[in-house]
């Protein structure tokens, strides 16, 4: 086994958080787990608080961090438009003062640290596939530039340590990316299509449905930010971790009505502002330089997430009729 390191993971109680909590905890490491629950949950870490490698501690990033680690994976940040956009300045205090803080704490321990950038920082793409050496389209004023542009100015600030301050960085940017744990409210369209059809309510589709998006299995994304976190330090990024495979908004409604045999109706409604019309990521650096590339096709990854809404709904169901 890789030696063990004890690790703070910001968003350790999120989506990608917690999966990325358990993988290391397996790993045999110690990991100190980061949240102000804003949208995370302790109830997607109930696994693991049994273990004595694993600690939670309930923090804002926006506020400094006093506590000693060998590496520092950087998550803490709400992903999901609804939730960015509801306090978009705590959104980009998130990833501004938040990056800066565990840059500082990086630098005072001399840590390596990763951090969770985001296909968003390419915007409304003018070339597709998207490569890491596109600058991006994107908005610095609109609804999503809270996200967008704080998460630019995140690697910015990554990069400017690395340069500064000589830190070992690395930075991951993350396509679309489904699993169990997305939360049902999330407002992402794989759980609103999923609670949508097990509830045979309408799927939602916004705009024409012909834009595309390219979705990645959950454990294939946290293979490849824990791949890039241990690869030597010549590899900093960005890299981008995604599955090339592109979906129209219509044709994934399509599958998700198919696997759940739902009998929910199509619904159509307004296109958000600044709503990317096509991403894919161009993959070649990420399996070039960390052997890695996504393993789970679509099908099987929905499959997987629709058996975990499916429990979710049931549970909440029992709860309803128990109250
Ligand atoms: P999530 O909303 O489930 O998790 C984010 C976590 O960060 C939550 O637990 C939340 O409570 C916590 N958090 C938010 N602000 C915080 C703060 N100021 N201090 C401490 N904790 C805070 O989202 P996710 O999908 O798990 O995303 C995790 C990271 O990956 C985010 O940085 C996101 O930008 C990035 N990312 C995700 C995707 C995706 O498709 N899921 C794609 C690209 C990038
Ligand atoms: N910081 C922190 N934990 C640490 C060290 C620093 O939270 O262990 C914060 C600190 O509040 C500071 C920020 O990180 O504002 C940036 O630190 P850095 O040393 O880069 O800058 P400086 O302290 O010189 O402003
Ligand atoms: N979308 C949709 N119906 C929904 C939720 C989202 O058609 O109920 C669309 C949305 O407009 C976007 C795509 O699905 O074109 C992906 O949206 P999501 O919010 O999941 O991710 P992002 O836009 O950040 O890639």
């Amino acid at each position: 086994m890789a030696r063990k390191k004890r690790i703070l993971v910001t968003g350790g109680a999120g989506f990608l958080g917690s999966h990325l909590c358990e993988k290391l905890v397996d790993g045999g490491h110690e990991v100190l787990c980061v949240d102000n629950f804003y949208t995370g949950d302790k109830e997607n870490l109930a696994g693991l608080l049994g273990s004595p490698r694993f600690e939670i501690i309930r923090h804002d990033i926006t506020f400094p961090l006093y506590l000693e680690v060998d590496e520092i994976f950087n998550l803490a940040c709400p992903a999901s438009p609804i939730h960015y956009q509801y306090d978009p300045v705590q959104t980009t205090k998130t990833s501004v003062h938040g990056s800066i803080n565990m840059l500082g704490l990086a630098k005072r321990l001399r840590a390596k640290i990763l951090q969770a950038s985001t296909s968003e920082v390419y915007g409304d793409a003018e070339i597709h596939p998207q490569d890491e050496t596109y600058w991006g389209r994107v908005n610095p004023i609109g609804p999503r530039s809270c996200y967008d542009e704080g998460k630019r100015c995140a690697e910015t600030l990554f990069f400017d340590y690395r340069r500064q301050h000589n830190l070992s960085i690395k930075v991951a940017r993350i396509f679309n990316t489904y699993g169990p744990r997305l939360r049902p409210d999330d407002g992402r369209v794989v759980s609103n299509f999923i609670v949508q059809a097990l509830t045979n309510q309408p799927i939602t589709i916004y705009g024409d449905g012909q834009q595309t998006r390219s979705f990645c299995y959950v454990d294939d994304v946290i293979d490849g930010l824990v791949k890039l976190m241990d690869t030597n330090d010549e590899v900093v990024g960005p890299v981008n971790l995604g599955n090339p495979s592109e979906v129209t908004m219509m044709g994934l409604a399509e599958l998700v009505i198919e696997l759940t045999g739902s009998r929910s109706a199509i619904e159509f409604k307004p296109l958000p502002l600044d709503d990317p019309r096509q991403r894919q990521p161009n993959i070649k650096l990420a399996r070039d330089r960390l052997g890695w590339g996504p393993s789970v096709p679509l099908r099987d990854g929905l499959v997987e997430t629709i058996a975990y809404f499916e429990n979710f709904i049931i549970a909440a169901d029992r709860a309803g009729a128990a109250a």
